[in-house]
């Protein structure tokens, strides 16, 4: 039977009005049967996320402090969006056992996975939906990796028989019975998980923004909407930092080839954006851009190795890399030439081990030449259209020059999916608007 799982994020269940209108969107299609909430999130800008106050608690409970202060703010937020509601419900009794809880064995993540669960059990009542815990369904082994086929087991097992349900986002417990969350922004995945688990036709992921964006808003002005992307093409943009979904949300739905619709709660008429499969037929849609989006990150460091005629030397490339080995360090891009070759690292990962790096490097290949460049940022252009299509370097290239931003590196994945540029920190989020110009503007006035 047809039916969609339907994730809403932190900003969509801030408060009272904003579940009128998650029931609203619920209600107008009975499609919409399983439902993945996160905890309250943000209602204003400074305003403080249910879940950053949870760990705060059980860091005061940890360190022996009273955090009865801040637990009743808790507890008003909750009682807040109940009464605003009109329901007839009570979660007293929820709130004592936690905090005695808390009190007893203050544990991280048991302490943070409460925002979801008291989210679920109100909007299952206001909803008039069953409520499942998710404690019950998704199930991690003692490290803490999600067991799939146990977890899809046990959701059908216990949705069986139930027309709708509420399972609340980010938790589920270990073999051994310990509650155990994902990392931050995890209800993305529990809601890819779920969809996974009951065949679901489409999984809906509900935000505060109208689709995954060709550009971060806080770099370009009112940035277009992606009306499509691919899997593949979105895990490029979320390496690079567009965080819009989680990265592990992906694995899921994509393994079953279910696609995933990103919606704005405060627009749901806007169609949003589509993550369909690599091999989505792309001719139902209109014709688009050459790129599909562009995203960058700071924190970056190359080392650059100059030695005339390295290209020739055997295994030159297999010394200098056996050295990052050695010191445990995994590398980002390394794009070479005859006598230079320059690898770019993350800058934290390599401070601690720098001079070893600079002395193994200089051990293994005697460079004549040896420097290490810090405050690289990193951005990635991606688009699958890129391959058929002449001139994109040459673009990128034109888009950055009449900046006057210095490209230190470049690197085109094999895929021909995306090029990466490395540019100076302070020239990133220029070189973004210059690239979405070129590509984007540049387009829609031809
Ligand atoms: P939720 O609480 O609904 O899970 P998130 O805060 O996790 O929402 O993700 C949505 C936010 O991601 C947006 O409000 C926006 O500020 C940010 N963002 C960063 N890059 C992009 C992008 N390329 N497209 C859309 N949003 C982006
Ligand atoms: N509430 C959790 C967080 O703030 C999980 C989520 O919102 O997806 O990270
Ligand atoms: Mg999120």
């Amino acid at each position: 039977m047809a039916n969609k799982v339907v994730k809403f994020g932190g900003s969509s269940l801030a408060d009272a009005n904003q579940f009128r209108k998650v029931a609203d969107i619920i209600k107008s299609d009975s499609k919409r049967k399983y439902v993945i909430p996160s905890a309250p999130g943000k209602r204003y800008s400074d305003d403080i996320k249910i879940t950053d106050m949870l760990y705060k608690c059980c860091e005061l409970a940890g360190s022996g402090m009273d955090f009865s202060e801040l637990f009743n703010a808790i507890k008003e937020r909750y009682n807040g969006i109940i009464s605003e509601l009109g329901l007839d419900m009570s979660l007293d009794e929820e709130f004592s056992s936690i905090e005695n809880e808390l009190k007893a064995r203050p544990a991280r993540d048991f302490a943070a996975s409460r925002g979801e669960f008291l989210n679920g059990k109100v909007l299952a009542r206001y909803l008039g939906f069953s409520f499942v815990d998710a404690a019950d369904v998704i199930i991690f082994d003692n490290k803490g990796t999600l067991l799939l086929e146990e977890t899809v087991k046990a959701v059908r097992e216990r949705l069986k028989g139930l027309e709708n349900a509420v399972i609340p986002g980010f938790y589920g417990r270990t073999v051994e019975g310990f509650i155990k969350t994902f990392s931050r922004g995890g209800s993305d995945v529990t809601g890819s998980i779920i969809a996974n688990a009951v065949r679901a036709d489409i999984y809906e992921n509900w935000t505060d923004v109208s689709g995954f964006l060709v550009a971060d808003p806080r770099i370009v002005d009112d940035p277009d909407v992606i009306g499509t992307i691919t899997y593949r093409e979105l895990r490029e943009l979320a390496y690079m930092g567009a965080s819009v979904l989680h990265e592990e949300a992906i694995f899921p739905v994509r393994s079953a080839g279910i696609p995933i619709n990103i919606k704005n709660t405060n627009r749901p008429e806007d169609p949003g954006t589509m993550i369909v499969s690599d091999d989505y037929d792309f001719r139902r849609e209109s014709l688009s851009h050459t790129i599909t989006g562009i995203a960058g990150r700071k924190g970056f460091s190359t080392i650059n190795i100059e030695k005339a005629m390295m290209n020739s030397e055997t295994g030159f490339g297999m010394k200098v890399l056996k050295v990052l080995y050695d010191n445990g360090l995994s590398f980002e891009h390394m794009p070479s030439g005859i006598d230079t070759m320059s690898i770019t690292v993350d800058s934290s990962k390599l401070e601690p081990v720098r001079d070893k790096v600079l002395s193994g490097i200089r051990r293994a290949v005697s460079p004549d030449h040896l420097e290490i460049e810090d405050g690289i940022a990193v951005l990635a252009i991606v688009g699958r259209r890129m391959k058929n299509t002449r001139g994109t370097v040459a673009r990128i290239f034109a888009a950055l020059a009449h900046a006057r931003i210095n490209v230190k590196m470049i690197d085109q994945g094999s895929s021909e999916l995306n090029v990466i540029i490395g540019v100076s920190e302070h020239d990133l989020s220029e070189a973004i608007r210059r690239i979405y110009d070129m590509f984007i503007n540049s387009e829609k006035s031809i």
